[in-house]
């Protein structure tokens, strides 16, 4: 049997809008051409907590959908804090981003309590930042995809940005460039896209955090047409980046 890797997608019911669930499928076959044995575990209000998490993805809602998940992500905060205090890779898009900061304020005045993972805070407004993103990181390169909020994210003193927006795309909040948020391993974003697809950087960085953090190392045992199929995706995503960025 082939090297298990755990991965959780969190809240797939409630928060899985513009396609964020494709982040899911690219990590499972990057995972699966790499070598490894991808396990996944479908979280959803009220389900039991697997044994072993050794990744987890979330994606993005409306309000609606982070309203009705708020009381479980709170059952679930301390054991969320501690992956992630532990280098567990999360990976957040837009409504569990947001969640994962301190708070989500509703454009209509509704505060929704974050689990403060990431140093961040929201606030809705009337307007919606809607559109394509390019964002330059200097980890990942240029990032890509496309966002849909109306909650303006504002960054604390000590947490850094995914990227910076130089002209595609409105970012945390419109007033200071920056997008989402990094700590540890652990990623918030307002890329939807999906965002892995197009950027296998961001993935791999996923799925070489979570593989070391289980087995010490990372060391892929793939055959030539596994080697031949990543190549053929990541040409695919620089293509799908070259038209963004141009
Ligand atoms: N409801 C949140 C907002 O509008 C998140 C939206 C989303 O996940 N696309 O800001």
């Amino acid at each position: 049997m082939g090297k298990v890797i755990d991965v959780m997608s969190l809240y797939p019911k409630d928060m899985n809008i513009y396609g964020d669930s494709g982040n899911v499928l690219v990590v499972l076959r990057r995972l699966a051409l790499y070598g490894y044995e991808p396990r996944l575990h479908a979280y959803n209000q009220g389900d039991e907590w697997p044994e072993r998490v050794d990744m987890i993805l979330g994606g993005g809602g409306q309000d609606t959908g982070q309203k009705k998940i708020t009381g479980d992500l709170f059952k679930r905060a301390g054991r969320l804090r501690d992956l992630a205090a532990d280098g567990t890779p999360m990976l957040m898009i837009c409504g569990l981003f947001q969640l994962f900061g301190e708070y989500f304020e509703t454009s209509e005045g509704e505060r929704l309590d974050g689990i403060n993972v990431l140093g961040a805070y929201t606030v809705g407004q009337s307007h919606r930042m809607i559109g394509n993103l390019v964002e330059h990181s200097d980890e990942f390169g240029d990032v890509i995809g496309y966002e849909n909020h109306s909650g303006q994210t504002f960054l604390r003193e000590g947490t850094l940005p995914l990227g910076h927006v130089d002209h595609d795309g409105t970012g945390n909040n419109g007033e200071d460039h920056t997008e989402g948020a990094r700590v540890g391993n652990v990623i918030g974003t307002y890329m939807h896209g999906s965002l892995l697809p197009k950027n296998p950087a961001v993935a791999d960085f996923l799925i070489r955090a979570a593989v070391t953090r289980r087995y010490g190392e990372f060391e892929p045992d793939q055959s030539s047409e596994q080697m031949f199929e990543l190549a053929r995706l990541d040409a695919l995503a620089d293509k799908a980046r070259k038209v963004a960025a141009a």
